[in-house]
C-alpha cells in the first residue's frame, strides 16, 4: 500500500512505515484559539490540509515543514468534495506522511470529524483527536453572549440550519425553551424564526447574529424572533455567522438599562432556587 513512500513531498524515506493522522480542532479562526496540543500537532506535521473556517493565516510559521493542502469549502461550492479529502488524508498517510487534518471550531461539531475517523479507520490508518473550540460556543462569546446565566438558562441547544427543521424539529425546539445556538443559518433564517413563532415561542425573544467572529470585521446584529429576518436583510448579514436565539441575547447589552433589569431579575431568580 505504500506506493508513494520516500517521495519528497509526502515525508522523505518513510519506506514501510504507515504514517498517521490526526484532527485538529483548529477554533474558530483566529490563531490564539488554536489548542497547546494543536499548534504541537502541527509543528510535527509532514502535511496539512486545512479549511476555509480553520484559523490557517499563519500556517507556515505553525507548520513549518509542512505541504499544506488547501481544501476549503465555501458555502455551496466545494473545491474538494469530502470522499476526495478523505482519499487525500489516507494516501498521505499510507505513503508514511504525519499527516494534520485542520478543521474549523471543533471537529465533532457538524465538522465531519467523524467521517475522517472512519475513513481512517477502514484503511488501518492510526488516528488521534484533538478537540477545538467550538464557534458554537465562542462566537456568541466574542460578542459578550453567554449561553447559560444563572436563573437565566441553564441549557443550550445547537442546531444545524444547513437545511430547514422538521415541524417535529421545531416544536420540540420550541417547547425546549432556553438558548438556542443555530450554526449555518443564515439561508434557513426565516424558517427556524417563523417557525418558533408558530410553535408559540414569544415573538420578541432576543436574537443575535455575530457574523466572522474574531476576525477584524465581526458584527453583530440584533433583533427579536419576529424581526430579525428584516434586520438581517437591512444589514446584508452574511455566513460565516452564529445565530443566538433567547434572553441571553440581552446581556449584549453592556451597561444597557434593559440588561441591567434583566440582570437583576436573573440574580433575584437565582437566590431563589
Ligand atoms: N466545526 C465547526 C462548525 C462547522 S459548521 C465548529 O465547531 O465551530 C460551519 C459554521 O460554523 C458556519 O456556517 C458558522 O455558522 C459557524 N462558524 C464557524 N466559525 C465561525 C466564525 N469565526 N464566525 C461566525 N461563525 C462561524
Amino acid at each position: 500500500m505504500n506506493e508513494q513512500a520516500g517521495t519528497g513531498a509526502l515525508g522523505g524515506d518513510r519506506s514501510g512505515t504507515v504514517g498517521d493522522v490526526t484532527l485538529v480542532g483548529g477554533g474558530p479562526g483566529s490563531d490564539d484559539l488554536l489548542t497547546v496540543a494543536g499548534a504541537r500537532a502541527l509543528g510535527l506535521a509532514d502535511v496539512v490540509l486545512f479549511d476555509r473556517l480553520a484559523p490557517h493565516g499563519s500556517l507556515h510559521t505553525l507548520a513549518p515543514h509542512a505541504e499544506l493542502i488547501d481544501v476549503g469549502k465555501t458555502p455551496g461550492h466545494h473545491p474538494v468534495s469530502q470522499k476526495d479529502i478523505e482519499a487525500l488524508i489516507v494516501r498521505h498517510a499510507l505513503a508514511g506522511a504525519n499527516v494534520v487534518r485542520l478543521k474549523g471550531g471543533d471537529p465533532y461539531v457538524f465538522g465531519r470529524g467523524s467521517e475522517e475517523v472512519l475513513a481512517c479507520h477502514a484503511a488501518g490508518v492510526p488516528v488521534t483527536v484533538i478537540p477545538g473550540v467550538t464557534s458554537a460556543v465562542a462566537v456568541p462569546a466574542a460578542a459578550g453572549i453567554p449561553l447559560t446565566h444563572r436563573g437565566m438558562t441553564r441549557l443550550f441547544t445547537v442546531v444545524s440550519g444547513h437545511a430547514p427543521l422538521t415541524e417535529t424539529e421545531l416544536e420540540h425546539l420550541a417547547g425546549l425553551g432556553g438558548t438556542i445556538v443555530v450554526l449555518m443559518g443564515i439561508g434557513t433564517l426565516p424558517s427556524i424564526t417563523q417557525g418558533l413563532v408558530r410553535f408559540g415561542v414569544d415573538p420578541q425573544l432576543p436574537v443575535a447574529i455575530i457574523e466572522r467572529g474574531y476576525s477584524p470585521t465581526q458584527t453583530t446584529t440584533i433583533g427579536t424572533l419576529a424581526s430579525i429576518v428584516f434586520d438581517a436583510a437591512a444589514a446584508g448579514v452574511s455566513s460565516p455567522a452564529v445565530l443566538v436565539i433567547g434572553e441571553v441575547v440581552r446581556l449584549a447589552y453592556d451597561g444597557d438599562s434593559e440588561a441591567s433589569v434583566l440582570l437583576a431579575r436573573a440574580e433575584a431568580l437565582a437566590d431563589l432556587a
